[in-house]
């Protein structure tokens, strides 16, 4: 199929492409075109207006200051994956991005249309989660800072107004001790992951502590387990892996769906975790924190 007749603009800065979303209803802004495009294409999208953001200048770049990881919303996958300071200073979104579709989508696909996307099979959106991140909104009344707990409120919805577009994220970068694992179950690679779990923890001597469990693909946005993380809270042993295992059926409401039954993520997510808490209870012990 093809897309419905639209009209294409191409902004130059935030504030006309704010602009134009507030003054027109029917009005989307379009970044890689990974997902808005193939929805216009099979009429699951018809805009009226697609307003084009990939010439704004202030959409680019990644860039620490202050313990702070600022990676702008134009920023794509490709660059995410090839980038030496997400490496460094954000290693759970590194071990994400290679999971995240083919190279051919990476190289067009954005972090700010990903995230404004809110898939909830999605990969990043979890990462945010975990890490504690905070998307950067601008519209016709300024800037707003929105966590990441906050932002994604169900199947492609999140807190953004009509008339306003995510410019940036904000991560705090690792600490010396923090350890990573990120993990996930889908039928090829590349395809959106059936269950998924990122997963961040501070590692000092053999113990685990401040686990974060960000799970997706099992739920209409992606959650933070906290039954099972505070089931990891006093120890990592056999007996504690059970208990957390156990509370995900709390934690977690996944759906059935074509690529699998509620029974089957349930019991996928507890593969995960479990294989999650091995991989960061065998990284390296880190130092300080
Ligand atoms: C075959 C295939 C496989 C894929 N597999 C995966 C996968 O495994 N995991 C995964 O996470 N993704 C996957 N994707 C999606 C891919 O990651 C997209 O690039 C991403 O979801 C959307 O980014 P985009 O820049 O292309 O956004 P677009 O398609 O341009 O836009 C997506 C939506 O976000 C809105 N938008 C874009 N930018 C902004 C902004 N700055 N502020 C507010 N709203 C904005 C648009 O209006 C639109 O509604 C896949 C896509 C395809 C086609």
């Amino acid at each position: 199929m093809k897309a419905s007749a639209f009209e294409y603009r191409r902004a130059r800065s935030v504030a006309e492409a704010c602009g134009w979303l507030s003054s027109n209803d029917g009005a989307r802004l379009l970044a890689g075109g990974q997902s808005l495009l193939p929805a216009m294409n099979m009429r699951l999208a018809t805009p009226s207006l697609l307003i084009d953001i990939t010439a704004i200048d202030e959409l680019r770049g990644i860039a620490t200051a202050a313990g702070v990881l600022r990676i702008g919303a134009l920023v794509r996958h490709v660059e995410l994956l090839r980038s030496a300071e997400v490496a460094k200073q954000a290693p759970l979104l590194a071990q994400a991005i290679a999971h995240v579709a083919h190279p051919a989508i990476r190289n067009r696909g954005t972090i700010g249309g990903n995230l404004a996307h809110a898939d909830p099979a999605s990969e990043l959106p979890a990462c945010m989660l975990v890490l504690g991140a905070t998307m950067i909104a601008s519209g016709p009344k300024g800037e707003r800072r929105i966590a990441a707990g906050e932002f994604f409120q169900g199947v492609f919805e999140t807190a953004l107004a009509g008339d306003e577009m995510l410019i940036a994220v904000e991560v705090p970068v690792a600490k010396p001790a923090q350890r990573f694992s990120f993990l996930e179950l889908a039928r090829r690679s590349g395809d959106y992951a059936i269950a998924g779990l990122a997963c961040s923890a501070m590692h000092r001597g053999g113990v685990l502590s401040d686990v974060k469990l960000g799970f997706f693909a099992v739920g209409d946005r992606p959650v933070l387990a906290l039954g099972a993380a505070a089931a990891l809270a006093m120890s990592s042993d056999a007996a504690a892996v059970e208990a957390a295992k156990s509370a995900l059926a709390q934690d977690l409401d996944p759906q059935d769906d074509l690529q699998g039954s509620a029974a089957l993520r349930l019991h996928l997510s507890r593969v995960l975790l479990e294989r999650s808490v091995a991989s960061l209870l065998t990284q390296e012990t880190g130092g300080a924190p």
